[in-house]
């Protein structure tokens, strides 16, 4: 009856809460020690030049390895550590170690290619963040253009001014800037006309059919003219296939990353793929 799917409805939806609340309790009660016995560890997954196929750079994604075959996506923490405060912590340990890393490579003898790190919503209300990240470049000697911040659309609903004015502050150090995730939501082309981006990602919500349709490729191609006009670099995200990559490439998007070209892969492989394979030296 009606009736009783409605309440098996309801049961299911309070089963769900309950389980997320027995999953936020767990991860809580985890967290602390988990980043002491370092089980934070960063991926990265490279990013193609679509022209040239060449790799240009990566981005550091975080991954809770609790085991060898247990390893959490950074969706089913990095939202409870956001809404604890634990967020800062695992952020800057991601940070430290993706610099670290960097300095290594550069000291093996590698020419360094820029690293970008996703920024959380709560850093940027952190009165100390820019000092921060200063600092920690500064003690791997890292030059921040090597380095570059994703800050996800959703960001900019927030209160803009502190916001516009952190971006300027870390854009006067030298940091390069990224809009992660544009056009996965509430899109802010006003704010682009007040602050100067560098890369613009757009999510992979824009084009994760298998055909894209004449009105989509309107809007994603003029979305990448503009986007260019105003001095970014257009990269696209969750590229899948082959002709996703040269569909992107044939309107003028100019760097890709997806599972077409590489996944997000732990340090080591990455280093298989980007230096064994390479002649960078
Ligand atoms: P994001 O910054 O937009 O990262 C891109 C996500 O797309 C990654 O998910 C990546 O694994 C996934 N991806 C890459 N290529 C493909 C593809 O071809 N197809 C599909 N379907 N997906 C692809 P991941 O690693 O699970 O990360 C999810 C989100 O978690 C990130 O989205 C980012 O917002 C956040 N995140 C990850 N690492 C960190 C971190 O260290 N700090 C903070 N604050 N957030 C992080
Ligand atoms: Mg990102
Ligand atoms: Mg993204
Ligand atoms: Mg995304």
């Amino acid at each position: 009856s009606i009736k009783g799917s409605h309440r098996s409805i309801l049961a299911n939806y309070d089963d769900k809460i309950h389980r997320k609340v027995m999953q936020e309790k767990q991860v809580e009660s985890r967290m602390v020690a988990a980043l002491n016995n370092k089980e934070f560890v960063v991926y990265f997954q490279p990013k193609i030049d679509l022209r040239t196929n060449k790799i240009v750079g990566a981005e550091a994604l975080v991954r809770w390895k609790i085991s060898e075959d247990n390893v959490i996506p950074p969706n089913e923490f990095i939202p409870i550590f956001e809404k604890n405060g634990f967020i800062n912590q695992v952020d800057f340990y991601v940070y430290e170690s993706v610099f670290a890393k960097m300095r290594e490579w550069a000291r093996q003898g590698h020419k360094m290619i820029p690293i970008s790190v996703n920024i959380s919503r709560a850093h940027i209300s952190e009165k100390e963040f820019v000092t921060k990240m200063k600092n920690l470049i500064n003690r791997y000697n890292i030059p921040p253009e090597m380095v570059e911040l994703e800050i996800t659309e959703g960001i900019f609903l927030s209160d803009k001014a502190p916001l516009i004015e952190v971006l300027n502050n870390l854009k006067k150090i030298g940091f390069h800037l990224s809009i992660d995730d544009f056009g996965s939501g509430y899109s802010s082309l006003n704010l682009l006309r007040h602050l100067k981006m560098d890369v613009l990602k757009l999510d992979k919500d824009f084009f994760d059919q298998d055909k894209i349709s004449t009105k989509e490729s309107i809007v994603l191609a003029n979305v990448i003219k503009m986007s260019k006009e105003l001095g970014m670099v257009v990269l696209s995200e969750g590229v899948e296939t082959k002709e996703q990559a040269e569909y992107l490439a044939s309107i003028g998007c100019d760097l890709a990353q997806g599972y077409y070209f590489a996944r997000p892969m732990p340090v080591d492989e990455f280093e298989k793929f980007i230096y064994d394979l390479s002649n960078d030296r």
